[in-house]
């Protein structure tokens, strides 16, 4: 069933994980097994002294979005009471703010909004970059740039409709991407987050990602980046309607997507994967009712032919996320960095994300509003984050968007050991975000003896 030697050369580098093998891995290993082979993969990539974390920031620049993905609680109509669209003066506020906590990156995503031109995107990039030059603007996730496609309007190239850029003709489509990167790249646009990626699997992504960007576009995108130079992460979320191939064939096409850009020299590449199970709270999809694991009955999301197909939630909790990553890290052997994903899961979950393949914590909270907006809410400062890693026996490391280190964390000046008093800290957080009353709001706190070390 599960042959250790060959898993052996598997986490040694010597040989590959199959898709079958794969999910034989998912069906039949424990999840002891699992963690213990992807921590000895992660050690021989990035060594088992140091684990990383970014400080960046999330930017939400509109919440206007032509797509309607079901899982999703952050979009607005253009003409919704509570849509918005950042100007500069709030930008400035929050890239200062960034700046003054020490931060080298922003994540910088919005919906796919029907109207901005491109010179809207264009002026964005160059404003930033004149006024925070040491800021790595990691920026616009694949479904943008494919409705930058359909709307913006460029000489020589046709417009469509919004969310139907897979209307205009195949070359012409390619031909305008290629114009757009290159004039975003120019304006300042460093890098892409791997934002939309969800599910590939064509059966899965029409119903959940109404509007959005298709796998094939997805990952067009990507190439596009890599061509130019520009790195990207990947990502995947699961535990919705999707079946353990869907999730096993996504990985799949993000290796082979990695072994082209490699084959071919781009100097851009996939330097991360990260996956997270699906929040469900406001969503349209999260009022779907749970598979129930205990009826014996298979889920329906596993065969498509299913007259329950996409009408019942798989639903996953930390084992089934911890296993998920695991595996992504014996998998994907060609992608250098496994991210935890402390924002949905929580800290300490994130935290024994290290143990089973994560090698980045990825970074601190200033502030999120995507998956907040789905009901899951956690804040983690840079002490919080360090004090994570460093009490799970590693050095915690800050790095940049390539993953080189910045700041190694192991004198007396570490962001955690000059914290003395954790109650007030929380406390200071707390008023400093100005969250007091604020009930969604789940703040860390670290009581358990095994941590306070
Ligand atoms: S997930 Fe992104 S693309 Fe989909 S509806 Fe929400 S904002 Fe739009």
């Amino acid at each position: 069933m599960i042959d250790r030697q060959h898993l052996q050369h598997v986490v040694d580098g010597k040989a590959r994980l199959t898709s079958q093998e794969a999910l034989d891995l998912y069906h039949h290993a424990s999840l002891h097994d699992l963690g213990r082979w992807s921590t000895a993969m992660c050690n021989r990539i990035h060594g088992d002294t140091y684990r990383s974390y970014v400080i960046d920031r999330n930017v939400n620049y509109t919440n206007v979005c032509s797509a309607r993905c079901t899982f999703c609680a952050f979009r607005r109509d253009v003409d919704d009471h509570d849509a918005y669209t950042l100007g500069k003066d709030e930008l400035k506020d929050k890239f200062t703010e960034l700046v003054n906590l020490g931060g080298t990156q922003a994540l910088m995503q919005g919906g796919m909004h029907p109207d901005l031109p491109l010179s809207f995107y264009e002026d964005l990039l160059q404003w930033l970059k004149a006024e925070f030059p040491t800021i790595h603007l990691h920026a616009f996730s694949p479904p943008e740039f494919v409705e930058f496609v359909a709307v913006c309007e460029l000489d020589g190239f046709p417009t469509t409709a919004p969310g139907k850029s897979h209307e205009l003709p195949a070359e012409v489509w390619a031909a305008k991407l290629e114009v757009i990167m290159d004039r975003l790249q120019a304006a300042g646009l460093d890098t892409i987050p791997g934002g939309g990626g969800e599910i590939f699997a064509k059966p899965v992504r029409d119903r959940i990602g109404r509007g959005k960007a298709t796998a094939q576009q997805w990952l067009d995108v990507m190439k596009c980046a890599h061509r130019h130079g520009m790195n990207t992460s990947a990502t995947m979320m699961f535990g919705h309607i999707e079946s353990i191939a869907d999730r096993v064939d996504h990985m799949q096409q993000i290796r082979d997507a990695q072994d082209e850009a490699i084959a071919n020299n781009w100097a851009g590449k996939y330097t991360a994967f990260i996956s997270w199970p699906f929040q469900r709270e406001n969503t349209p999809m999260g009022r779907l009712p749970n598979w129930d694991r205990d009826s014996g009955l298979p889920f329906p999301g596993d065969d498509p032919n299913h007259p329950q197909y996409a009408k019942v939630l798989r639903m996953s909790g930390a084992t089934d996320y911890l296993r998920m990553q695991a595996i992504s890290r014996l998998f994907l052997d060609n992608v250098h960095s496994i991210g935890a994903s402390w924002v949905t899961m929580g800290p300490h979950i994130g935290q024994l994300g290290l143990f089973y393949g994560a090698n980045d914590m990825g970074s601190v909270m200033i502030e999120e509003n995507v998956v907040s907006a789905a009901g899951t809410t956690y804040c983690l400062d840079e002490a919080l984050l360090c004090r994570l890693i460093r009490s799970s026996g590693f050095t915690p490391a800050q790095r940049a968007n390539d993953y080189s280190f910045l700041k190694i964390h192991d004198g007396e000046q570490s962001p955690d050991l000059m914290v003395d008093d954790w109650s007030k800290h929380r406390v200071e957080q707390l008023h400093q975000h100005g969250h007091e009353d604020d009930e969604t709001l789940t703040q860390l706190t670290i009581t358990s003896p095994d941590l306070m070390s």
